[in-house]
């Protein structure tokens, strides 16, 4: 299994890794600065030596780099690997974001999504509990302070002792390695998550909150970009 550098550290937008294999299109690492799509957030993009990575996904254990076709890599090849940062850091910010929308809406989480230029949770709440600009007003305070976030690690088993901390039903932590890592926003937001955040609240910038819209009985979307 690769080692995942971005859990460690999400801010590293680069480093050198060695081929393990290559299917026909995708190719696994020995370690990798790459996000695989999970969790709500695209995959990353960027370089793998000459190559694009068009997208990173994960089967299993793996995380495979899917590259442009006809992109040409041995077993055994050091790779140079870099991330489109500027890409890669506005999912993080909208994923931080999207923590705080989390704790600003009381209500249950059932789904959400990190894209390109927009993010969104659903909740299971009455519309009319949802008032826009109080939303948007509570999040732009919290963007507008400097709260610096924190990654912890706990046990599987501790984690089962305390199922509050696992707010997106659908979107359940990465498990199976003994242990689950927690986003602390002290203050505002501790919850399992295995995607990648901005260290300082301050980095997400203004938001807004484009559209509150129905999706189902027990879904009620509510989309952020940034201002
Ligand atoms: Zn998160």
């Amino acid at each position: 299994m690769a080692e995942l550098l971005f859990r460690e550290d999400p801010y590293l937008a680069s480093c050198e890794a060695t081929v393990l294999a290559v299917h026909e299109n995708t190719v696994e690492l020995d370690r990798t600065v790459f996000y695989p799509l999970g969790g709500g957030q695209l995959g990353d993009t960027g370089r793998l030596g000459d190559w694009r990575v068009v997208d990173t996904r994960k089967s299993g254990e793996s995380v495979l780099h899917m590259l442009e076709p006809d992109a040409k890599v041995s077993i055994g090849d050091r790779v140079q690997l870099q991330l489109d940062w500027e890409r890669r850091h506005r999912l993080m910010r909208f994923h931080t974001a999207l923590h705080l929308l989390g704790s600003v809406v009381k209500a249950p989480v059932t789904g959400g999504r990190i894209g390109d230029d927009k993010a969104h949770l659903d909740f299971d709440i009455e519309m009319d509990k949802l008032v826009k600009d109080a939303i948007e007003a509570r999040l732009n305070e919290l963007t507008s302070t400097s709260i610096q976030t924190k990654a912890l690690w706990i046990t599987d088993a501790e984690l089962d002792a305390r199922p509050d901390l696992v707010r997106t039903m659908s979107v359940a932590p990465p498990r199976g390695e003994g242990r689950v890592r927690l986003l602390e926003i002290p203050g505002v937001d501790l919850q399992a998550c295995g995607g990648t955040h901005v260290k300082d609240t301050a980095e997400i910038g203004r938001l807004v909150v484009q559209r509150i819209r129905s999706e189902g009985k027990r879904n009620k979307r509510v989309t952020l970009a940034f201002a």
